[in-house]
């Protein structure tokens, strides 16, 4: 089997994106395998094919991208199919940023640490389509708007399905402020905090995050410690989504009784190896001192 060597974007224009691709030196006959370039605004999809079957070529211009947005990045990967036998090969998902120099890889590698194993709690991003199949069900096309605020096909962000596949990842959330804003009309529960997790998944403002309590929040803002340009580490700002809003019926399938939503390990008692069914909770503790 093939394997990919360096895969890369690079463009200077609005209009296009060029995909380069290499092969390492193999025996193999090259012109044995296909290859599709395909393109995603989620680095886990759902893709979108661009180019292929192509045979012998290693580079394509993608020129039918959606560039207009300054919060969006894109994603490729290419596969390699054999025609005979079947088999199968994806390149690493990349887009134009290119790879972070080893230092930074350090740095995200530690902080993944940290928030695996000690301060980070299990989140889920969904991040938003901002382009492809209108909505078949609300989008009006003369006035180019989503008519259905509640729609359950794109749950109101115009675009069919409305968000890419959820992304499970770590991160740590700040605490909310518990909030009841009054005032004559009507009472508000804005709670705004900041997350901060590692540089994958890309996140961008507008993205839906549900968090280990299934709070869901709306990404406002997102602002980046970076390497060459390209984010180490990522701490959006998020708002909560008013409870009962059509984001609340977004499916999060999730296998409830075995999923780990906080660190395991900071429930051992590490002097105590194997102890930890015998770590007291909160009421055993309070009632040492009399509360009951
Ligand atoms: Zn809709």
């Amino acid at each position: 089997m093939i394997s990919f060597r360096q895969v890369k974007v690079v463009s200077f224009s609005l209009q296009y994106l060029d995909v380069y691709w290499e092969i390492e030196n193999t025996n193999e006959d090259l012109q044995e395998y296909d290859f599709y370039v395909e393109r995603s605004e989620s680095e886990l999809g759902a893709w979108t094919l661009v180019a292929g079957p192509l045979v012998d070529r290693f580079y394509v211009r993608d020129n039918d991208v959606p560039l207009m947005n300054a919060n969006r990045e894109l994603f490729y990967r290419v596969r390699a199919i054999n025609r005979i036998s079947g088999d199968e090969l994806p390149s690493k998902v990349f887009s134009r940023n290119g790879p972070l120099p080893l230092d930074a890889l350090e740095i995200v590698r530690n902080e993944e640490i940290v928030l695996r194993e000690h301060a980070g709690t299990k989140a889920w991003l969904f991040p938003i389509r901002t382009f492809g199949q209108r909505c078949p069900q609300c989008w009006d096309r003369a006035l180019m708007k989503c008519t259905d605020d509640a729609c359950p096909t794109c749950w109101g962000t115009g675009f069919s399905n409305g968000y890419h596949y959820p992304i499970e990842c770590w991160v740590q959330l700040d605490s909310a402020t518990k909030v009841e804003q009054v005032t004559q009309n009507v009472q508000l529960q804005s709670n705004y905090v900041t997350m901060r997790l590692g540089p994958v998944p890309n996140v961008a403002p507008m993205d839906l995050v549900i968090d280990h309590l299934n709070r869901r929040w709306r990404v406002v803002s997102v602002a980046n410690t970076t390497r060459f340009g390209i984010s180490v580490r990522q701490q959006p700002s998020l708002v909560r989504v008013t409870k009962g809003s059509v984001e609340d019926a977004i499916p999060l399938k999730v296998d409830t009784a075995n999923v780990q939503l906080r660190p395991s390990r900071e429930y051992i008692n590490p002097q105590v190896p194997g102890a930890a069914s015998s770590i007291p909770d909160i009421s055993t503790l309070l009632g040492a001192y009399g509360v009951r």
